[in-house]
């Protein structure tokens, strides 16, 4: 027998951009970077211009973030000098340069943040985040990586790093993290010991 099947209306877009541009009310990706006319959001990564039709892909910036063991096992923690987050504890890294590699970026981040050379960079895992800076909501994948600090240096806290402490693994204040991909870099790399 012959069913007349229910037209749907679909109202608006569909709900999972809706939830990421509710997500995304912090960022300011409106302009077309090739001409600087108005975009639309087309899909949770797509912004399409309204004049040159111009593609622009919203991608992750990466990030590195430096597991550091001293020779009790116990792992380098940074208190964050500047917001976002200021005040609470991370690892040490940052935003990965055009033209460096995750390690390069980690040798350069150890430091500038710590005033030490680290040896043996290796990297571990990679986790989606975000980091609300200046009103804008970036995108980040943040990568952690593993280093070793050359014998002999003396540590500086130094750029955004406030002041350094070496924490027991099975102490480490995880509601006191900055970002969630470095609790789960950090809860992670703890478990594989
Ligand atoms: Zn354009």
């Amino acid at each position: 027998m012959y069913r007349k099947v229910p037209r749907v209306r679909i109202l608006g877009a569909p709900p999972k951009l809706m939830e990421y541009k509710q997500s995304l009310k912090n960022v300011v990706y409106k302009f077309c970077p090739k001409c600087g006319n108005e975009s639309n959001l087309k899909a949770p990564n797509l912004l399409i211009c309204k004049n040159c039709d111009y593609n622009f892909y919203i991608n992750p910036a990466p990030t590195n973030a430096i597991i550091i063991e001293n020779d009790k096992g116990e792992i380098l923690l940074a208190k964050r000098k500047f917001e976002p987050k200021k005040g609470f504890l991370d690892l040490p890294g940052g935003f990965i340069e055009i033209g460096e590699s995750a390690e390069e970026s980690s040798v350069r981040e150890a430091k500038e943040e710590l005033g030490v050379d680290v040896t043996d960079v290796k990297y571990l895992s990679s986790y989606p985040d975000e980091y609300l800076y200046q009103g804008v909501l970036i995108k980040t994948l943040g990568l952690t990586l593993s280093a070793k600090i050359e014998e002999n240096q003396t540590m500086t806290p130094a750029d955004d790093v406030e002041e350094v402490t070496f924490y027991k693994k099975d102490e480490i204040p995880y509601d006191k993290i900055a970002f969630e991909s470095i609790k789960r870099g950090l809860v992670d790399y703890i478990k594989q010991k």
